[in-house]
């Protein structure tokens, strides 16, 4: 699935994809897990990126969709809001992301691979659409999903040493 992203141009989502998956093998170079993740704006224009730097900053709390939704919020100048904002980021968030996705009140979240042992977007919760919460973004998970689950195959291969 490539995803039909309803309010965002599907170009541009899909670029903003590719971008992830670059910065996503670029964090490998400090010896962090390959997820990358780019903020558009309402326009379909790049507000931010950002890889993980979780390893590099000895930070627990440096996924790249924190810092991505960070350095988007400087950006975008509304205060801390991403009103009609887009996550795109290549690995399903965690619940710490898909948290901090809601309370950005980002308008869309687009992931790439699942992640069954600790997605937040649907796998082992859906943090993102609980009807509990008062703000829920739209969700489009598999896109590029077989580039980014190759990415952190081969990245937990070699640190396994196989
Ligand atoms: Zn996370």
């Amino acid at each position: 699935m490539t995803g039909v992203v309803p309010g965002v141009v599907p170009d541009a989502v899909d670029a903003a994809m590719v971008r992830a998956l670059e910065l996503a093998a670029a964090a490998q170079q400090w010896g962090d897990t390959p997820i990358g993740a780019v903020v558009l704006g309402s326009d379909g224009a790049v507000l931010a990126e950002a890889a993980n730097e979780r390893e590099k900053l000895g930070d627990p709390t440096a996924h790249a969709e924190v810092l991505a939704l960070r350095a988007a919020a400087r950006a975008h100048g509304d205060g801390w809001r991403l009103t009609g904002a887009t996550l795109v980021v290549t690995l399903e968030p965690c619940t710490m992301c898909a948290g901090a996705s809601v309370l950005a009140r980002v308008a869309r979240v687009v992931y790439g691979a699942d992640d069954p042992k600790a997605g937040a977007a649907g796998s082992l919760w859906d943090v993102v659409r609980d009807r509990r919460l008062n703000h829920r973004p739209e969700v489009t998970g598999g896109v590029r999903a077989e580039e980014s689950a190759a990415l952190l195959r081969a990245f937990f291969r070699a640190k396994r040493g196989l």
